[in-house]
Parts: C-alpha cells; structure tokens; sequence
C-alpha cells in the first residue's frame, strides 16, 4: 500500500506540477464520493519507499465555506494521510503559510514543500529555509516543481517523518477568544464532543468561526452541547464586538496572521527589492520594533504610564481615603466601645476600605493597560522582549505571562501561571511558572502605592519605574539561575502574534478597564474581607488581662478612660497588639526581619501578605490604627506612617524589595503546584522567594543605612 501522503496547497501553488513530477505517468482521475471535485491519485517509488499520493483540491483555508475546503479537510480526517504536504509558493510566504496553519492546529502530520524557490530568488526574496522549518517546527524542503528540482529531498523527508505527528500548533487569539476556548476545550474534552476526529480545541475554534459543517455534526451528536457551545459563542461574539467592534473570525484570522508576520520578521525572509509594497502596520512597526527606537520608545510609554497613573489618580484615591475615614468616624459615633466596634472599624473598615482605597489607581493603571494592548502594542513589547529573554533561559511565550502577571503593573500571577500554558518545553514552562510571581501584580500595587506616596512624594512614576525595573532583572536572574541549575534544559524555538494595529474604541477600554476592576473589587470583597477579619482576631486576641487594656470598654466608666491620658491609651493598645497571637510571632521574627529595617508591627503584615498581599497594606493600616486615639483625626495609614517610628525611605525600600521577591501569595502557590504538576514545586517557590526577599531586603537596608551614616 506505500506511505499515504496528500499534497495540499493554494490554487496556483503548484499543487498538479508536483504531483505529476512525483507519479509520472502512473496516476489515476476521478472524483471524489459523492461531489464533483477532481481527485487524482497515483503511485510513486523512491529507493526502497513506495508512496500513494493524492492531489488535493486548492483552497486558501480549511473552513467550510466552500466544496474543496470541505472534500480537502474531510479526506484528512477520514483517510488519515500518513503526512500532508503542503506545497507553499516562496514567492507568496505570507499568504501561503495562512493554510499551514491550520494543517497545524488540526494537529496532523505535516511538511512544506516550499515550491517556486526560482520565481521568489527572481523577485529578490531571501528565505532561511532553516530558521522558517526550525519556528515553524516542520521540515521545509525548498523546491522547483517545474524542473523536478527538491523532488528527492521531499521524498526521504516524507518517509523520515511521515510517522512523527506535529505537536499541534496553539496560536494566541488574545485574552478573550483564549479565556472562552480553554473553557470550551474543557468541557469538549470532559463530554468527548466530536473528539473522536477532532482535537478539543479545533473543534471549540470551528464553533467560534461558526463552520457550518462542524455545528451540523455537533447538533447531531450531542443537542446539549452544542447549545452550550453556540451560546459561549454568541457571548464572545456580543462581547468582541462592543469592545473591540471585531468579530470571532476577524480577531482569529487576525491572529494567524499576526503569528505569520511574526514569523516573516524573525529574519525569515528579506526583500532585496520590490519595498513599496509595506502596509500601515508593517510601516509602524519599522520604528515601534526598530533595533534601538523600540526599547527606548517602550520606555517612554511605560514612564508616561505611570506618570498617567499616579498623577491622574492621586485626587480620587485621596476622596476614597477620606470617605472610609469618614465612615469610620460615623461607626466610632453609632457604636459603643467594645469587641464589635474594634472589629469594625480596624478589622473590616481598616481592613477592605485599605483595599478598595486603591480602586481608582487599579484603575488608571488598567485603563492605559487595556489601550496598549487593545492597539496591538502590547504584543510589540512581548516580540522586543523576547530576544531577551532567551539569554535567561526563558522563551518569547514567558513574556506574555510575565506581562499578564504584572509585568507592566497591575496584572496577577494566576492568570499569568495560566498563560505559561502556551509554552511547550516543560522545562521553560517551569522557569516560567516559578519567576512569574515576581512581578508586581494588582495586589501588590497599594502597597507600592501607599510607600511611594509617603515617603518619595516627589518621584512617584520614577520610583515605580524603578519597581518594574527590579522585578523584571530579579526575575529574569532567577530564570538564568534555575535554568543553569535545577532545570537544565535546551531552549526552543518560539514565534509570537503580531496582530495588526487597531484603534480601540473608547467603549472597548472602558468595558476592558471596567472588567479588570471589578475582579479587583470582587476580591476586596470576599477573601479580603475574610483574611482581614481573621487577621484582626488573631491581632486582638489573647486579649490583655489587666485592669486597663487597650479596650477601653473593660475599664467599666467613660470616666476612668477619660482621665487616662492619651500617651497612655496608645501604650496600652501597643502592648496588647504585642500579646496576641500576631503580635507575638512578629516579635518572634523582629530578630530576623530588624536587619531588613522591619519591626514587629510590619511582620504581621507581611505575616498577611502570605495569604493575599492587598493584606499587606490592610494590615499595616489595622496594625497602626489599633493605637488610635481618635479615628476621626487620625491621618491617613501614609501620614501615620511618615511620623511612625522607624520608618523613613530606606526602611520603605527595604519593604517595597521584600514585597516584590516574596513568597507568592497562597492562590498563586496553588496554582503554580497544579501546573507543575506537583506540590513540592509550590513549596519550593514559597521558600525560595521568602529566603531570596529576606536576603535582598537585608542588604539593601544594611548598605543603604551605612552609606548614610
Ligand atoms: P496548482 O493550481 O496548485 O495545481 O498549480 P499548477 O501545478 O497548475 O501550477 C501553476 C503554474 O505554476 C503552472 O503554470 C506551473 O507551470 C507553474 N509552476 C509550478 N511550479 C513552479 C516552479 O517551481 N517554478 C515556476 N517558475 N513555475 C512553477
Ligand atoms: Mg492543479
């Protein structure tokens, strides 16, 4: 019977050329069962190899619009070619490569036989035949088909691969078509909807670009799913369409192109002559992605946005600060003095309002977030980054995570160990997952924020460039010393998305922006509010047993705590802070953390910040508030800080450096356990990033104070 291989391609690519170069005069026409589409069959020896080659139809795409796209992708699933070839025109590489895609992404067997080499040298096209096979990650044999030139290198590659099946490809769609097809190959996979021919995550991208054939055969097999399916669709489509006024089908083949142009830039192919033909984006990307330009202009764009931030937000954040002090006075007046009160004001007040506090700076941070990407530059900064990258040991793939976990500021580190997915070395995978949490996600924002604001008023967006600065080498250091360590390993070849530019709408950011704050909010509002009240128990009891404590409730008479004097009543709540449970690890810690410049007080909410780290800042607040006299004048937590004992820019630095390397926080833990497949892994980013802040923190407090001395 021979190896099985069916020639595929673009009409006009030299499809039937090939084909007769390859079977002589030994072939057979006909058509195909049922449909009038010519198929040409024939038989081919080569050495000891004998090989049955079928000449498929020419179509531009493998959806269902069209008869040959159907008869061409039905014959490959149901005859199962041991390998497709897919003959690409050099000359035409951009367009071509659209169908070699989705070879891909079905996930068969496929080769390219790159045809036409002789008109695109004609044209002054240069293409790296290796570096195209080696991100592509196929073979490519380069071929004249009309002079028979290639034929036998074709052959030996298809009897050398024919049995190895491609990985398939999994493109990027962007954030939202992503998010809805791991949800829909979930459930496909879970329900084996059609998984009998297709791959999970072809079958969901098929129901997003609405084929035709596949919904038939979908409504047919299971009512119910196919409901589901079309109904995720219907909201994806409504979604993409109020932000970003595209559809599905745009967005993906958008995408496929932004992979393919990706690839086109990587030095894959130079154009000797013919230059008028460069598009808007292309134009655009001369200077965005320019050798020197670029770096400098990502820069400025990240200056200009933190400027844009903190700037913008600074008179909003101050009204939410003043509406939760406000509030806490109205409670101070309505509630007796006691247990309840306390928990109020300093455990649930303190504790969310410190929280959402920070809501209009999540904001402006997101909303410049959603403008770079939703114009397509973001992936520009991700395709710069990534001739980085690979000096550390990580892949281009790593930088859209690190990004989604906060790369710029204000993502968060489940979604980023999330986006590690699209990696496919494990090995980088696991550097990946493990130096993701370095960067400084929304939670760890406020923390930044609050420090920044009090203690280097002056400088913020420079001192927040800094941040990102510190974080992206720490991480990328700790990547290079995983990977020349613990996780050894070879680097794999890699190609990123460059999608078009687009102008956003103003809608499309404000939806965007709108959806990353409510998660911000939602999270205040739930586990925040729950490890903020447990936090303020184990900051309240044991409770003091003495006469006078810090409660002034159990001194019996209004009287007898008026005549206390004020100096006294802070004493009092200092030293019951220290008796409970919370304040007795933090004291068992000062030894330690005093070399970093952190007292006992700030422990505990670091001590927070291993559950969530918005604690952090809740905490400190809860900490500094419990002393409080009066809540009404009492400061905001950053004024009361500024006049704290102990603290000034260096301690804050010391604690902005330990927030930044610190254990992840435990969600995070749990994630990057489950995608690296086992616990000790969790544990390991735990300990390793707590030991590695601590060290960092001491020197830098060490140093920093015997400089100024
Ligand atoms: P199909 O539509 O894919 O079957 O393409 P054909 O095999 O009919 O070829 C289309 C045209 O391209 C024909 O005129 C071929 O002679 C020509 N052609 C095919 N391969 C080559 C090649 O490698 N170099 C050049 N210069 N022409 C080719
Ligand atoms: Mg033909």
């Amino acid at each position: 019977m021979g190896i099985a291989i069916a020639l595929a391609g673009n009409p006009n690519s030299g499809k039937t050329t090939l084909f007769n170069v390859l079977t002589g005069a030994r072939q057979h026409v006909g058509n195909y069962p049922g449909v009038t589409v010519e198929k040409k069959q024939g038989r081919c020896v080569s050495g000891s190899d004998e090989f049955h080659v079928v000449d498929l139809p020419g179509t531009y795409s493998l959806s269902a619009y069209s008869l040959e796209e159907v008869v061409a992708r039905d014959f490959i699933v149901k005859e199962q070619p041991a390998m497709v070839v897919n003959i690409v025109d050099a000359s035409n590489l951009e367009r071509n490569l659209y169908l070699t895609l989705q070879f891909m992404e079905m996930g068969i067997s496929v080769c390219i036989a790159l045809n036409m080499m002789d008109v695109a040298k004609k044209r002054g096209i240069d293409i790296d035949i290796a570096k195209l096979s080696s991100l592509l990650g196929l073979p490519v044999v380069p071929m004249v088909a009309r002079t028979g030139k290639g034929r036998d290198d074709l052959l030996k590659i298809v009897a050398d691969h024919a049995k190895t099946r491609t990985r398939s490809l999994k493109i990027s769609y962007g954030r939202d078509i992503d998010e809805a097809l791991d949800e829909m190959v979930e459930k496909i996979s879970s329900e084996h909807f059609l998984t009998d021919r297709y791959l999970p995550r072809w079958v969901a991208l098929k129901y997003l670009e609405n084929d035709v054939q596949i919904l038939e055969m979908g409504k047919e097999q299971n009512p119910q799913m196919d409901t589901w399916l079309s109904s995720v669709t219907r909201k994806l489509t409504h979604h993409l369409d109020t932000t970003l006024d595209t559809h599905p089908e745009g967005m993906i083949a958008d995408q496929r192109y932004g992979f393919i142009t990706s690839i086109l830039k990587q030095g894959v192919m130079t154009c000797t002559r013919d230059k008028n033909r460069i598009e808007t984006s292309d134009k655009i990307d001369k200077i965005v992605t320019h050798r020197f330009l670029g770096p400098m202009l990502m820069v400025a764009v990240l200056m200009g946005l933190y400027q844009f931030t903190f700037a913008y937000s600074a008179v909003p954040v101050g009204w939410c600060e003043g509406f939760f002090g406000w509030l806490a006075g109205r409670v101070d007046g309505l509630l007796s003095d006691g247990l309840l009160k306390s928990l109020v004001i300093s455990g649930i007040i303190d504790g969310v309002g410190g929280v959402l506090g920070f809501v209009p700076l999540i904001m402006f941070m997101f909303l410049g977030i959603s403008f770079l990407e939703d114009t397509g530059y973001l992936a520009r900064m991700a395709f710069m980054l990534d001739r980085i990258f690979r000096l550390f040991g990580l892949h281009g793939a790593s930088v859209m995570a690190f990004i989604v976990s906060g790369g710029i500021a204000g993502g968060c580190a489940v979604p980023g160990v999330m986006a590690a997915r699209t990696l496919k070395s494990p090995k980088e995978r696991l550097a990946t997952l493990l130096t993701v949490p370095f960067m400084n996600c929304g939670a760890k924002l406020p923390v930044y924020a609050l420090l920044v604001a009090a203690f280097f008023s002056e400088n913020q967006a420079r001192v927040m460039f800094i941040i990102t600065l510190i974080s992206w080498v720490g991480a990328l250091l700790v990547a290079k010393l995983l990977r020349s360590t613990v996780i050894q390993g070879p680097a794999t070849p890699f190609v990123m998305e460059l999608p078009p530019y687009r102008l956003p709408t103003f809608k499309g950011l404000a939806i965007h922006t709108w959806e990353r704050t409510w998660q911000y909010i939602k999270k205040a509002g739930t586990v925040i509010l729950g490890i903020s009240i447990i936090l303020w128990a184990m900051m309240t009891f044991p409770r003091l047993d003495t006469a006078i404590t810090a409660d002034p409730a159990q001194v019996g008479t209004q009287q007898a705590a008026a005549r206390q004097t004020d100096e006294e009543k802070v004493d009092q709540a200092s030293a019951a802070l220290r008796h409970s449970i919370a304040g007795r690890m933090g004291t068992a810690m000062e030894p330690v953390t005093r070399l970093a410049g952190f007292d006992w007080q700030t422990n505990i909410a670091l001590v927070g910040g291993f559950a969530a780290k918005e604690v952090v800042v809740s905490t400190l607040g809860t900490a500094y508030s419990l002393g409080d006299v009066d809540p009404e004048d009492a400061g905001s937590l950053s004024e009361r800080l500024q006049s704290a004992p102990g603290w000034g820019p260096i301690t804050a630095f010391s604690l902005i450096l330990f927030t930044i390397f610190y254990s992840p926080c435990f969600v995070a833990v749990v994630c990057i356990a489950k995608e690296a497949g086992s616990w000790k892994w969790g544990a390991f980013s735990m300990a390793f990033n707590t030991l590695l802040a601590l060290g960092v923190s001491i020197a830098f407090f060490q140093t920093a104070t015997w400089i100024m001395s």
